[in-house]
C-alpha cells in the first residue's frame, strides 16, 4: 500500500457517504479485504448479550446466518481481551472455533481487531488469508486504526440489518414526547419542496400574482387547522399554527420569494430558494431549540408546495371501532396532526428532528408519544401495527400478540398513572413528613407557558429570554420586548417569575450579532461577561421587564455565567440608573429583586461576598456540572460520563446550600438535575426548597416529593455526599425510591 492514510481516509469517507446500512457494511469489507489483499474481511456486530453476529462478510460463505455464543472462538477474545489478535495458523490456537457449514476451515491466517466504542467492544473486524502468513506490523497497526474509525460508524447501523421481517423488531429512535401507543401506521410523506427543480418562468408578474394566492390560501388552511386542533391543546401551543402565519407573511421573506421569480425561477423553484436560505441559516446554528426551527421552514415549505399542486387537505373521519394512528414521516409537520381527530391520533414518528421539533411540542400537549430520528421509517408500511414507546424512544414492528398485550396493559396503567398525576395538579409539593417544597417551570418557548400552568407550577423558575431574541431577525426594541414579557408575567400573576438576562454566546448564537473566532466559547464572551460590554442591551430589556412588571412585584431578574463580584456591582449600578430614568418619565414600577446564577464554580466560594448585593440564587447545575466536570454538556462523545449525581457536583451544591443557608439567601435550582428524580431527592436531602423544571416533569417530580419524607432524603444525601461513584448513588436513592413505591 503506497499511502496508508490516503487509503484509510478513502475506506472511511466512502462508507461514510452512503446511507443504507446493508450498503454501509457490505463496503467495509469488500475494501478492506481488497486494499490488505486477503481472502477474507468479515464484520462482526456485538450485540447486548455479547453475541457476535456477522454483518457481512467478502469470502466466507456460510450456510446460515451466522451468531457466535458470547466469548466463543477467536473473534470471542478479541472481545474479551479488547486487543487485536493476529495468528498465522488460526486452527492451531486454543480458542479456534469452525464455523460449522462453512468454507471457514480453508483459510489459515486469522487477524481481528476491536471496534470500540464508549470504552465497550461493539464489534470485530476479522480478516483471513489462506497463506499461514501473520498479518504484517504495518497492516495490522492499519486495521487497528481503520477500526478506531469504523466504529462510529458501526455504532450508528441499526440492530436490524440482519433481520428486516423478525418479529418483534425493534427500531431506535429518540425521545420526542413520552407516552406509550399501539396502533395503524398512517404514513405522511407528502411532496418535499427541497426536491423541487429550478424552471424558467415567462410572466414573472403572473408568477408573482400566483404567489400572492398561495399564501391567502395556505393561510387560510392554517387557521383551519389551528381551529380543529386548538380546542385540545393549551392555548399557548396552538400558536405554533401563528407561528407558520408570522413567517408566511413576513416581508423578507416574500421579499426573497419574489425576487428569485423576478430573476427568471418559477414559482416552486423561487419558494425552494428562499426557503432553502433559511433552513440553512437554522441549520448552521449551535443552539438546539433554533436548529430544530428549519424543520418549521421546511415544513412550511412543503405545505405551500402542497397547496400549490393543488392537494386538498384531507380531514381524517373518525369511525366507532377505528385503531389509533400513529402518523409517521420523514417530518410530521403540525399540519399533519391537526388533520387527525384528537382523540384517534396514537402516536408521531419521525426520521428526522429532535424533542425540540414542533412535532414532539404539539404531541406532548396533547399527550401523546412522538419518537424522533427513527432511521429505518422507510421499512413501515401504511395500516401495519406498530407500538411506540415514547419513554425509551423506540418502535416495535411486526409485534407478537403477546407484545401486544403486554403494551397494551402497560398503556392501561399509565392512563390510570396520568389520571392520578393530574389529581395532584392543585395539590401542595410537600413530603410525607410535612416539608414543602416549591416547584417551578423553566421557559423560553411561548409555546411552553399553559402546559407549566397547567401542570401546577408556582411560577416561572428560569425564563429564558434569549429564545424570544432568536427567532427574530434583529435586536427586538424595548416596545416588542414589553410585549413578550408582559404575556409571560401576566399569564403568572400573582406567582414569581425568574428572567434570566439575555444569556447568549457559546451554544446560544443570535443570527444577527454572530459571535466568531472563539477557542473555547463556554468559557469565552457569553452571558452577563457580553451584555455588560454591550452594555445598551441590558439596559433596555432591563427597562422593558421593569415596565412590563408595572406594579405586579412578581418579576425577579437572574443573571448568567457571573463569575465576579464586579459584575453584580456594574449590573446594580445600571439598575439604579434605569430606575432613575424610568422614574423620570413618570412609569410606575417596582424595583425587582436581583439574583444571580451559579454556572461558575469560582462564584461557590464567594457568596459571602456576593450575599449582601444579591436577593437570591439560582442554580444552574447544566453550566455548573459542566464545568466542574470538564465536561461539555453538547459533546454527544462524552455524554455518558455526564452525571447530575456526580460526587463532585453533589459536594459542591451542598457546599452552596449551606453557604446560601449562612447568609439567608434563598437558594434554587434551575437546571436539567431538578427533573431527575433521583437527583431531587438528593436536592431535597441536601436542604433545596425550591426547585424549577420543565413542565413535562414537574408532576412527576411532585408525586414522588408526596411520597418522601424529609428525614430519609437527608439522610440518603448525607451517606450519597460521602460516596464515591455516582453510580453508587443512584443505586441507594433508587432502593429508597423502591421502598416508597415510587419506582418498581
Ligand atoms: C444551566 O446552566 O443550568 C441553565 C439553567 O442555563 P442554560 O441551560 O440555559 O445554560
Ligand atoms: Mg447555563
Amino acid at each position: 500500500m503506497d499511502n496508508i492514510l490516503i487509503e484509510l481516509t478513502r475506506i472511511v469517507q466512502a462508507v461514510a457517504l452512503l446511507n443504507d446500512p446493508q450498503e454501509q457494511v457490505k463496503t467495509i469489507v469488500d475494501s478492506i479485504s481488497k486494499t490488505l489483499q486477503q481472502d477474507v474481511c468479515s464484520l462482526y456486530r456485538i450485540d447486548q448479550e455479547a453475541k457476535a453476529q456477522l454483518l457481512a462478510s467478502k469470502g466466507l460463505i456460510a450456510e446460515d446466518y451466522v451468531s457466535l455464543p458470547p466469548g466463543k472462538g477467536l473473534v470471542g477474545l478479541v472481545v474479551k481481551s479488547k486487543h487485536s489478535v493476529n495468528l498465522a495458523d488460526a486452527a492451531a490456537h486454543p480458542h479456534y472455533y469452525n464455523l460449522q457449514h462453512s468454507n471457514e476451515h480453508t483459510f489459515k491466517s486469522f487477524c481481528g481487531v476491536p471496534l470500540v466504542r464508549s470504552g465497550k467492544v461493539i464489534g470485530v473486524l476479522v480478516v483471513q488469508s489462506k497463506r499461514a502468513v501473520k498479518l504484517n506490523m504495518e497492516l495490522e497497526a492499519f486495521l487497528v486504526t481503520l477500526a478506531s474509525q469504523l466504529a462510529m460508524i458501526v455504532a450508528g447501523i441499526p440492530s436490524t440489518v440482519l433481520e428486516s421481517s423478525a418479529q418483534n423488531r425493534v427500531l431506535s429512535g429518540m425521545v420526542g414526547a413520552p407516552g406509550i401507543a399501539v396502533g395503524r401506521i398512517q404514513l405522511s410523506l407528502g411532496a418535499r419542496l427541497a426536491e423541487v427543480p429550478d424552471a424558467k418562468c415567462d410572466d414573472a408578474d403572473a408568477e408573482i400574482s400566483c404567489l400572492y394566492e398561495l399564501l391567502k390560501a395556505v393561510q387560510a388552511e392554517i387557521e383551519v387547522e389551528k381551529q380543529l386542533v386548538g380546542k385540545d391543546i393549551p392555548e399557548n401551543v396552538a400558536r405554533i399554527f401563528d407561528t407558520y402565519s408570522q413567517l408566511l407573511s413576513d416581508k423578507v421573506l416574500v421579499q426573497r420569494i419574489e425576487s428569485e421569480i423576478q430573476a427568471g425561477n418559477w414559482l416552486p423553484g423561487a419558494l425552494r430558494v428562499a426557503i432553502q436560505h433559511y433552513t440553512q441559516l437554522f441549520n448552521a446554528m449551535t443552539d438546539p431549540y433554533l436548529r430544530a426551527r428549519s424543520e418549521d421552514m421546511e415544513n412550511l415549505g412543503d405545505k405551500l408546495l402542497a397547496v400549490w399542486s393543488g392537494q386538498k387537505m384531507e380531514q381524517v373521519e373518525l369511525h366507532a371501532d377505528q385503531e389509533s394512528i400513529i402518523l409517521v414521516g420523514t417530518q410530521v409537520s403540525v399540519s399533519d396532526i391537526a388533520r387527525v381527530p384528537s382523540k384517534l391520533i396514537g402516536a408521531v414518528v419521525c426520521s428526522e428532528g429532535s424533542s425540540l421539533s414542533h412535532a414532539a411540542v404539539l404531541a406532548h400537549a396533547l399527550g401523546i408519544p412522538a419518537v424522533m430520528g427513527v432511521r429505518e421509517i422507510k421499512e413501515l408500511k401504511s395500516g401495519d401495527r406498530l407500538i411506540v414507546d415514547g419513554y425509551s424512544g423506540q418502535l416495535i414492528v411486526h409485534a407478537s400478540e403477546a407484545i401486544i398485550n403486554e403494551y397494551l396493559q402497560i398503556l392501561g396503567e399509565e392512563q390510570r398513572h396520568r389520571k392520578l398525576l393530574d389529581a395532584l395538579r392543585d395539590k401542595e409539593a410537600i413530603t410525607k413528613d410535612g416539608v414543602r417544597i416549591t416547584l417551578l417551570v423553566n421557559t423560553g418557548l411561548l409555546a411552553d407557558i399553559t402546559p407549566g400552568l397547567n401542570s401546577g407550577a408556582e411560577g416561572i423558575g428560569l425564563y429564558r429570554t434569549e429564545i424570544p431574541f432568536m427567532i427574530r431577525d434583529c435586536f427586538p426594541a424595548e416596545e416588542e420586548q414589553i410585549e413578550f414579557y408582559s404575556e409571560v408575567l401576566n399569564a403568572y400573576k400573582g406567582k414569581p417569575v425568574y428572567m434570566r438576562t439575555l444569556d447568549i454566546g457559546a451554544d446560544k448564537q443570535l443570527p444577527y450579532f454572530p459571535i466568531h473566532d472563539e477557542e473555547n466559547p463556554a468559557l469565552g464572551w457569553r452571558g452577563i461577561r457580553l451584555t455588560l460590554d454591550v452594555i445598551q442591551l441590558l439596559v433596555t430589556q432591563v427597562r422593558a421587564m421593569i415596565r412590563a412588571a408595572g406594579t405586579d412585584n412578581n418579576l425577579h431578574i437572574i443573571l448568567p455565567m457571573v463569575t465576579s463580584l464586579d459584575e453584580i456591582l456594574t449590573f446594580n449600578e445600571m439598575l439604579t440608573d434605569v430606575c432613575g430614568q424610568l422614574t423620570d418619565e413618570g412609569h410606575q414600577f417596582i424595583r425587582p429583586a436581583v439574583g444571580i446564577m451559579i454556572e461558575v464554580p469560582a462564584v461557590i466560594s464567594q457568596i459571602e461576598n456576593f450575599s449582601p448585593l444579591i436577593d437570591f440564587i439560582s442554580i444552574g447545575t447544566n453550566d455548573l456540572s459542566q464545568f466542574l466536570l470538564a465536561i461539555d454538556r453538547n459533546n454527544a462523545r462524552v455524554a455518558n460520563r455526564y452525571d447530575n449525581v456526580h460526587p463532585a457536583v453533589l459536594s459542591e451544591i451542598n457546599r452552596i446550600v449551606k453557604a446560601a443557608d449562612k447568609c439567608r439567601l434563598p437558594v434554587s435550582i434551575c437546571g436539567e438535575m431538578g427533573a431527575d428524580p433521583i437527583a431531587a431527592v438528593l436536592l431535597i436531602g441536601m436542604g433545596v426548597r425550591q426547585i424549577s423544571m420543565s413542565a413535562a416533569m414537574l408532576p412527576e417530580i411532585k408525586n414522588m416529593i408526596r411520597m418522601l419524607k424529609q428525614s430519609s432524603a437527608s439522610s440518603l444525601a448525607e451517606r450519597a455526599l460521602k460516596m464515591g461513584k455516582a453510580q453508587e448513588i443512584r443505586q441507594a436513592v433508587e432502593k429508597e425510591l423502591q421502598s416508597i413505591g415510587f419506582l418498581d
